[in-house]
């Protein structure tokens, strides 16, 4: 400990002393305003003790060091008189630590307190500390007893603005409370409202897609009633036709061969209608159920050459590639070729000029198919379109053929059954590709 300054006390006056050096020495060394209050009041009390005679005999005298020992004002109190130790008051927080020590003909109270970091004292500024310690003359008990008294007014005012404070701060807290209980009654009304609703329209929608599915379905048996209700008239209008133009029949004038022509022309784009409506019809009902073996691609593709070159005309060409070895998937053949041979013929319909080519070719578990031509091609915003039933681009194929509209939503329901998906890149001019996927192991799980 590097000793600043020394007292001696020998009667209770001098403790008024020893406040007043007390403070002097925690102010010199840095410590804050309460701080040097709380130290001199800690020592003013242990010297009141040591002096009166209450609970035993007073001390005859008492020698007072304060020093600092690294980062702490020490106050060491070294009182004659023995049993002091049972006297002294407790100081509660006024000082950092405290240590009482009963000796044989003496007591020596040590106290502490810690010293601001910001001080950052240096053994010179001790040096000066303890050169103006001694400089300063110790003051009339009077004197000490006035600013003592200055000092419990500046401590009670403090008391009294942290009464407020916290008080302020209650209110505060208590009103934070209130907005807080207001905002969580308010939100969990909001979401037990949207809760309601959501859960409304949850019972909504699933109202909607019952009467969707049911809608769905008494179209598609109105088309297969109707579409199979329509064929043997129409089959039967075809034959009566054919049979007016008959040679063996008696001949008909100009006029009435081109009407009779008329007649069957208009009863075979019908019967083409109804029919296509009734393949369609049978697969969304869910009436076709795939025939599954094992199919030779390659089969297949000589067979589609063969039925299709009939509708190449000079200017385009018709290119089956045969399937590499082996060249098997578990298929239905008929449903297969009925995908394929639509897809040739759009192809043929819809191009003027160049090829139209089928590919086929093995990506991983899968079976790839691709129907390419050098057509008029389709708009990337109608890739999807052309899917939907009686959907046709606008504009006539350039080979002047019609069509239903019903080929590629029966084409793609039949791949789907096959368990295989039916896609198209096209660019408008350059012209198409239409792709079957399908599991080469087949869609109904037997691979
Ligand atoms: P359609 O009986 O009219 O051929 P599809 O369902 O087979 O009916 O085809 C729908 C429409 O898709 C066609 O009308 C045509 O506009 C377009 N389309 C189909 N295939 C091709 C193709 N290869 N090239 C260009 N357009 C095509």
């Amino acid at each position: 400990m590097t000793r600043l300054l020394h007292l001696v006390l020998r009667t209770e006056s001098d403790v008024f002393v020893a406040r007043q050096r007390a403070r002097e020495v925690a102010a010199a060394v840095g410590l804050e305003r309460q701080d040097q209050v709380r130290l001199a009041t800690a020592l003013s009390e242990v010297g009141r003790t040591l002096f009166t005679d209450r609970d035993g005999p007073p001390a005859t005298a008492a020698e007072v060091w304060f020093g600092v020992d690294g980062a702490t004002l020490q106050v060491e109190v070294v009182a004659v008189g023995p049993g002091q130790a049972v006297r002294l008051p407790t100081l509660g927080r006024l000082v950092d630590d405290l240590t009482v020590q009963d000796g044989p003909t003496t007591t020596v109270v040590r106290m502490s307190r810690r010293i601001p970091v910001s001080a950052g004292l240096n053994a010179e500024d001790l040096d000066r500390i303890r050169a103006d310690l001694a400089a300063l003359a110790p003051r009339t008990p009077l004197d000490e007893m006035a600013e003592q008294n200055e000092q419990l007014l500046s401590a009670l005012e403090e008391t009294r603005a942290h009464r407020d404070d916290l008080a302020r701060l209650n209110a505060e807290l208590e009103e934070t409370n209130h907005g807080v209980m207001a905002l969580y009654t308010q939100l969990s009304g909001e979401l037990e409202e949207t809760n309601r609703g959501v859960v409304a329209l949850y019972a909504e929608l699933d109202e909607r897609s019952a009467q969707l599915r049911a809608a769905s379905e008494a179209k598609t048996r109105f088309l297969a009633n109707v579409s199979h209700e329509l064929r043997a008239p129409v089959t039967a209008v075809i034959g009566l036709a054919r049979l007016l133009d008959d040679a063996e029949s008696d001949p008909l004038t100009e006029q009435q061969a081109r009407e009779v022509a008329l007649i069957r022309g208009s009863a075979g784009d019908l019967l083409r209608l109804v029919n296509d409506l009734l393949d369609l019809a049978k697969a969304e009902s869910g009436t076709i159920q795939p025939d599954w073996s094992d199919v030779d691609l390659r089969l297949v593709f000589s067979q589609l050459r063969g039925t299709v070159r009939a509708m190449a005309t000079g200017a385009v060409e018709l290119v089956v590639v045969d399937p590499e070895q082996p060249a098997t998937i578990r298929s239905d053949e008929v449903l297969l070729a009925q995908v394929l041979r639509n897809l040739l013929h759009n192809g043929l319909k819809f191009t003027a000029a160049g090829s139209v080519r089928m590919s086929a070719a093995r990506d991983g578990d899968d079976w790839l198919i691709q129907v390419t031509d050098t057509g008029v091609g389709i708009a990337e915003e109608l890739h999807e379109r052309i899917f939907e039933e009686f959907y046709q681009v606008p504009g006539r194929a350039p080979t002047g053929a019609t069509g239903t509209g019903l080929g590629l939503p029966y084409a793609r329901r039949l791949v789907t059954l096959l368990g295989g998906a039916l896609t198209v890149t096209s660019e408008p001019g350059a012209g198409s590709t239409f792709t079957v996927r399908l599991p080469a192991g087949g869609g109904d799980g037997a691979s």
